[in-house]
């Protein structure tokens, strides 16, 4: 193993970061709100007007996507049958309804990132998923549970308040639905409210755009999948260059006329290995119990301090997590690392951290022909900082002599004009741009939903979490009764798997909802004792804070390098690993007892 000129490494880290430092951190970006409004528009289905609820359900859950098709899911098979869910899309799914750009697939192995497939008997057909089979999955699910029937499609809710009287949520819509309802609950996605960079002159383009998680197929053609003929004579433009850009960009390279790639800050692009799943194969190992099974077996691999004895995966992801634990101190000098060993436990992992950056970097090299656009497409940032992306056809597509990287030196795009977008500069006439640019992340919770529940006495939520997100399990919230959260903050983060966290705390909801059913209970609520006692266990690692704080290139993950903020996505559970929380769920619910929460009978 060759050692690494770690010092070289780390000045040129620093020295891509303090590029992208600006003042205006988050602020930077735009909402697609008020004159942005029309890219937030529904491209996929018309809205179908209807007559106002005024009716009442046991339980009301905010969110189609997998949170939701899990809640509804389990709650049924619980045996609390009357459950109504609540979209802003036109039908189930969430992020797989609205993210439809070309070549959309999931990063995490399909048969562990899909949920509920021994239920639906389903067997996907690659091992990572793309996006219409994903969206017809969460279609099969909402199918299978009835979860159709009462559901209210093209709806947002603006309202939800608890009274204390009558023991019921009431809640409005922008439909004007106003109903009530024992329970409710929401899952919005933690990466669900898309941004655009706050650019100077986006609305002044000639052209057309669209925001990539609003692809419009009736401009560019074919929804299916094959060529987008729509392109053909067009000069496109796409802004950003994160992990929806690296899976659209190689669809994007052979139909335009040409492509224009609009790049701040490279992307680690990391081996994909897609394959179809052989249905011989899968008959062999789909014994009874075979889903629980391989999540146990990813979470473990992804997160246990001991390597697990079989990595059922075995792919990108989890040999990462394989080679943190492997021990290669010998390779790298202790002095060099200080800092970065301050946060990573073991200079394993720095040196991991550091040879797997060595990897990408080769990697390029090998696939991209000119040396130059190589050299641009190489990030130089510490591997922990940014969501790594997979592709194995993203790089070649530079090789495409219609595809231009237009790198910005990571200074972002200068602005964009009624022809094109100017960098540097020199202005790039298009016909179209389509903005990759992110969802909104770090921002306050109720904000992002668009409602802010006003629970016990009316106290609203935003100021329960003045200071940060505090739950139960990432699940219940002291003075919100008959409420719960189907979301990873503060209870299931320290698994990329976000559907396993899902999973787990949707049981957990189903679980609770049906005790306290059939225990005749009108009201639960978590006690401030056991919110308090577990978010005593919660809290981000500080040294990772300061690495992220300090060391990081910009990006969401650290609120584009300002203040970190009372709501990062890195509030966890610092005495659990992902299994073990699971596992800690799991014996909380089996007990019976629901130690924490309080159920109150009629009367009393
Ligand atoms: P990201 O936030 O990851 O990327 C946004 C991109 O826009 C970045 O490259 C960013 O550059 C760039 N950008 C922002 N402002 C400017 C500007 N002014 N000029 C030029 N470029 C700019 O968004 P994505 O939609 O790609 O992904 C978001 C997240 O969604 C992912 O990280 C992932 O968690 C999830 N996702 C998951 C997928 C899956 O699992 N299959 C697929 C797609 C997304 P910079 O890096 O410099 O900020």
């Amino acid at each position: 193993m060759s050692r690494l000129d770690v010092s070289k490494i780390l000045e040129k880290n620093a020295a891509e970061r303090a590029k992208r430092l600006r003042p205006d951190g988050s602020e930077q970006y735009v909402r697609l709100s008020g004159e942005f409004a029309h890219m937030g528009r529904d491209p996929f289905a018309d809205r179908v007007e209807r007559e106002p609820r005024r009716d009442h359900v046991t339980f009301a859950f905010i969110g189609g996507g997998f949170a939701g098709l899990m809640t509804g899911a389990y709650l049924k098979e619980a045996g609390v049958t009357d459950v109504r869910i609540i979209d802003t899309g036109g039908d189930f799914g969430g992020t797989w309804y609205w993210n439809r750009y070309p070549g959309v697939q999931c990063d995490i192995a399909s048969l562990v990132y899909l949920p509920l497939l021994e239920e639906t008997g389903y067997v996907p057909s690659e091992w990572y998923a793309h996006g219409p089979e994903i969206l017809e999955h969460c279609q099969r699910i909402a199918k299978q549970y009835d979860l159709y029937e009462n559901a209210l499609l093209h709806t947002g809710v603006t309202d939800l308040r608890w009274d204390d009287t009558t023991r019921l949520w009431t809640v409005c819509t922008d439909r004007g639905d106003e109903f009530t309802a024992q329970f409710v609950g929401w899952g919005l996605g933690h990466l669900s409210v898309p941004k655009l960079p706050g650019i100077p002159g986006i609305p002044s383009f000639a052209g057309h755009s669209f925001h990539a998680s609003r692809w419009d197929y009736a401009y560019t053609g074919d929804p299916a999948g094959g060529p987008l003929d729509g392109l053909r004579d067009k000069r496109v433009a796409i802004i950003g260059t994160g992990a929806t850009a690296v899976q659209c960009v190689p669809h994007l390279a052979t139909a335009c006329q040409e492509l224009f790639v609009f790049q701040r800050t490279p992307s680690v692009v990391e081996v994909r290995n897609n394959r179809p799943i052989d249905p011989e194969w899968f008959a062999r190992i789909a014994t009874p119990g075979w889903q629980q099974r391989w999540l146990d077996n990813h979470a473990a691999n992804m997160t246990a301090a001991e390597q697990p004895a079989e990595d059922l995966i075995n792919d990108s992801w989890t040999t990462l997590a394989k080679r943190m634990r492997i021990d290669q101190q010998a390779a790298v000098d202790e002095a060099d690392v200080a800092r970065m060993s301050a946060v990573n436990a073991t200079l394993s992992q720095v040196y991991t951290n550091l040879a797997t950056m060595n990897d990408i970097h080769a990697r390029i090299d090998e696939m991209v022909e000119d040396p130059r656009t190589a050299e641009l497409l190489k990030p130089w940032y510490h591997l922990p900082c940014k969501r790594i992306t997979f592709h194995d056809e993203y790089l070649a597509a530079f090789n495409v002599p219609t595809v231009h990287l237009i790198d910005t030196d990571g200074q972002g795009v200068e602005r964009i004009t009624p022809r094109g977008v100017v960098v540097a500069g020199t202005e790039y006439p298009v016909d179209c741009i389509v903005y990759a640019s992110g969802f909104e992340v770090g921002t306050t919770p109720t904000g992002r939903a668009g409602f802010d529940p006003a629970g016990r006495d009316g106290k609203r939520l935003s100021e329960h979490w003045a200071d940060g997100i505090r739950t139960l399990h990432g699940i219940h919230v002291h003075g919100f009764p008959n409420a719960f959260l189907v979301q990873p903050s503060t209870g299931g983060m320290r698994t990329s798997n976000l559907t396993h966290t899902l999973s787990e705390a949707a049981k957990s909801v189903a679980a609770v909802v049906a005790h306290a059913v059939g225990a005749g209970a009108e009201v639960v609520e978590v006690t401030r004792h056991a919110e308090d006692a577990w978010m005593g266990q919660v809290g981000a690692n500080e040294g990772w804070l300061a690495f992220l704080g300090a060391d990081c290139t910009p990006g969401y993950f650290n609120n584009e390098g300002g203040d970190i903020g009372a709501y990062s996505l890195f509030e966890t559970v610092t005495t659990f690993d992902a299994l073990g929380f699971f596992e800690h769920l799991q014996q909380w619910r089996a007990t019976g007892d629901f130690a924490g929460l309080a159920f109150t009978r009629p009367g009393t």
